[in-house]
């Protein structure tokens, strides 16, 4: 047997588990994340904030009512308390008065404009809760798909994991440890081993010389531009 017919065929079984491997990732993430589901989970998002933020003005309002009421009763029990006071100070004191009413009457009816707001804000998140869970629903039959591809993937990687073992095994330490720096350098895609095919790097596409061709048939040759092992 060929010096580079054990890398050769080591290669061929890494690159079966690196496509499984790369699938296996894209099934990982594309996982409970169809973008149907993921544009109804940001509406419904949306939806929330806005209602918390009607809610929050609402709450203000009613705040500020509970003040001013609570001021108002306390000028009415000074003004018909029985207490002595000068008529000027009686005119004073109920103009005071009708002032914070009008000031009442505008809080109420801000706060009725509010409550509708928020009455709309609580059905437009409701609809959005509804529209994840269609979305949800709709996508579990593609989720139950990735997941038997996800199972299909790691069993074949099971069996794939001891050949490649055993394939390592029967490379000499020194051309295992070549391949394997060859093939961590990201340029050249994780490929270590080119076939000659027609006078020429099959990796890089190289005219390769006979004297070059022939180093690769008798030994082991990296390509002069690419640099991965030639197997002839
Ligand atoms: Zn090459």
């Amino acid at each position: 047997m060929s010096r580079t017919k054990p890398l050769h065929d080591l290669q061929l079984l890494d690159q079966q588990r690196d496509t499984a491997l790369d699938r296996l990732a894209r099934i990982e993430h594309a996982l409970g994340r169809a973008p149907a589901v993921v544009a109804a989970q940001a509406a419904l998002a949306a939806s929330e904030a806005a209602l918390a933020r009607v809610e929050e003005a609402l709450a203000a309002c009613q705040a500020k009512r509970q003040t001013l009421k609570a001021r108002m009763a306390a000028e009415e029990a000074q003004l018909y308390g029985g207490r002595t006071a000068s008529a000027r100070e009686i005119e004073g004191q109920k103009a005071n008065l009708d002032a914070h009413q009008r000031q009442l009457s505008d809080l109420d009816d801000a706060a009725l404009a509010i409550m509708l707001e928020r009455d709309a804000a609580a059905a437009a998140t409701a609809a959005a809760r509804r529209s994840v869970d269609d979305a949800l629903a709709a996508a579990e039959g593609t989720d139950a798909q990735l997941r038997a591809a996800r199972t299909r993937l790691t069993e074949g990687l099971a069996v794939l994991d001891p050949r490649r073992e055993q394939a390592r095994s029967q490379v000499a330490p020194a051309d295992l440890a070549l391949y394997d720096r060859l093939k961590a350098d990201t340029k050249r895609g994780g490929i270590s081993v080119a076939r000659v095919t027609g006078e020429a790097c099959g990796g890089c596409g190289r005219a390769l010389t006979s004297a070059e061709t022939q180093r690769a048939a008798a030994g082991l040759a990296q390509c002069p531009s690419c640099g991965r092992i030639l197997h002839a």
